[in-house]
């Protein structure tokens, strides 16, 4: 089944059922103080749950562009390592909003996943909330473990945490049990060397989790404690790409049809082939993943900078640059040819990514281009911080250096520090920095005349887009 198949039969299935199918709200997320990026599918509904607003339908389904890269959810240094966590993904969800609750969203993902898509009854596990001694002092989830008992075999059913198993928006507001879906993709040869308690073994790389349903039914009140609410809603979240991993038979989201034309593209523009050894194919993956962060990104209007969400696209893209020098001997732009490739898989299902083209292409060549002008330099002054290094603790202002004058963003000097077996003096760097800040401030003060359009003759150093609007591309300049 291909991907926009597994789109289209989750959002009819859904649609079957009464169901309104809504757009994906932006990744890029410009109206809430509290998250950069979208990182659920429940995110655009927030104040439904909250009560401040009331929903037009009081059912509603979609796909969600995620972003995992920071915050309470940050992914990123599982990416490419593991072969299913994500920077950016989709999330499918359906929502109930005061309306259907337990009986209807357990009952319904089981229709959907073993009737509609056929998944085998007897690879998939569910959990269930086990309850909490702690101040809450909550119980089990007994009514989502009957209503599972009824679909799959008690052995199948296994008691989560509340870490695992209790969702909260936050310090106060609308929170709930949640049972999770996950699919054992092991093979029965290798199942069939293991048997009991280790069969049910969630912490197996293959056996993945790829739904989660939350049955919002408390509210917790700004003391702390947990009160009934009025109304309970459903929100639930599945992994498109592991859905598609499950459905096509593989085991790797990487060796779905969501990500094989983008690792077939780098394996002809670099001569890397995939499959083969794991530090190119990590690279490969990284690469595959990292481009449709960036893309999805400039598509919804955040550029790369060096700010804020913009910082945080920009280091993703400089993550997945150095991983080409680094494995994949690329010295020259070649994550923009990309772009292309993408827009053929994805433009259908978001018509954003077609749509500015041109822009995210020029956007990815010219950002590569410019760390691709320092990266090497930098990379010869890590390695030789590293060999004259006496401890494993490299100091923080070296990484300053290399942040300032070279562009290597923090997080990218720990991960090649870490793959030489170093780690980073952080308080240092950032010491150093702020130190800089405090100096620029001071400069400021006297000079305001730091920022400058282009002009033909003057001396220029490129520092990056300063603009949200992707259509319009402004670029600054430091006089230098
Ligand atoms: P995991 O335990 O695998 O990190 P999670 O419990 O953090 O997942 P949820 O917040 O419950 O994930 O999100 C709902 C669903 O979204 C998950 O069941 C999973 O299928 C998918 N998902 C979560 N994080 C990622 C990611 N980084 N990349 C791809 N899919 C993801
Ligand atoms: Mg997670
Ligand atoms: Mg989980
Ligand atoms: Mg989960």
């Amino acid at each position: 089944m291909t991907s926009q198949k597994v789109r289209e039969q989750f959002l009819n299935f859904f649609k079957s059922k009464e169901h309104k199918i809504v757009q994906s709200a932006p990744m890029v997320m410009k109206n809430d103080p509290t998250l950069m990026f979208a990182n659920a599918g429940m995110n655009q509904f927030k104040e439904f749950f909250l009560g401040n607003s009331k929903a037009k339908s009081k059912r509603v389904t979609d796909t969600q562009k995620c972003l995992r890269v920071s915050g309470k959810h940050n992914d990123l240094e599982e990416v490419g390592k593991d072969t299913y966590h994500h920077t950016m993904f989709e999330m499918l969800g359906n929502w109930s909003f005061g309306d259907y609750f337990k009986k209807e969203a357990i009952h319904w993902a089981w229709e959907l996943l073993t009737e509609v898509y056929g998944i085998d009854k007897n690879s998939l596990y569910v959990s269930v909330f086990e309850g909490s001694d702690d101040a809450d002092n909550l119980k089990m989830d007994q009514e989502a473990f009957d209503l599972w008992k009824g679909i799959v075999p008690a052995d199948r059913i296994i008691m989560g945490d509340k870490k695992d198993n209790f969702w909260e928006m936050g310090d106060q507001g609308p929170c709930g049990p949640c049972s999770e879906i996950h699919v054992d993709i092991r093979s029965k040869e290798e199942k069939a060397k293991i048997s009991g308690a280790s069969l049910v073994n969630q912490d197996h790389p293959l056996v993945v989790e790829i739904w989660n349903l939350v049955f919002m039914q408390y509210n917790r009140k700004a003391n702390g404690s947990l009160e009934d609410l009025p109304n309970k809603h459903i929100d639930t979240g599945m992994g498109f790409e592991r859905l598609c991993m499950v459905l096509q038979d593989v085991k790797s989201n990487y060796d779905t049809d969501v990500f094989t034309p983008l690792i077939r593209e780098i394996e002809t523009i670099t001569g890397a082939d995939y499959g083969k050894d794991q530090e190119i194919d990590i690279a490969v993956r990284v690469i595959a993943d990292h481009v449709r962060a960036v893309a999805f990104s400039i598509a919804d209007g955040q550029l790369p900078s060096n700010t804020g969400a913009g910082y945080v696209i920009r280091r993703i893209l400089r993550r997945a640059i150095r991983y080409g020098f680094t494995f994949l001997d690329t010295k020259k732009p070649f994550i923009y040819r990309l772009v292309k490739v993408l827009g053929e898989s994805m433009g259908q299902a978001f018509p954003e990514l077609k749509q500015q083209y041109q822009l995210i292409e020029n956007v990815i060549k010219e950002e590569e281009a410019s760390f691709l002008s320092t990266l090497e330099q930098g990379l010869i002054l890590l390695d030789s911080v590293i060999k004259s290094a006496k401890t494993k603790t490299i100091d923080g202002s070296k990484a300053f250096e290399l942040y300032d004058t070279f562009g290597f963003p923090i997080d990218l000097t720990s991960l090649i520090l870490e793959e030489r077996g170093y780690e980073l003096d952080v308080d240092g760097f950032e010491k150093a920095l702020k130190a800089q800040k405090d100096r620029s401030r001071a400069a400021s003060e006297t000079s305001k005349e730091d920022w400058t359009v282009l002009t033909e003759d003057a001396e220029q150093e490129f520092i990056g887009y300063d603009s949200l609007e992707a259509t319009v591309k402004l670029v600054k300049y430091r006089k230098v």
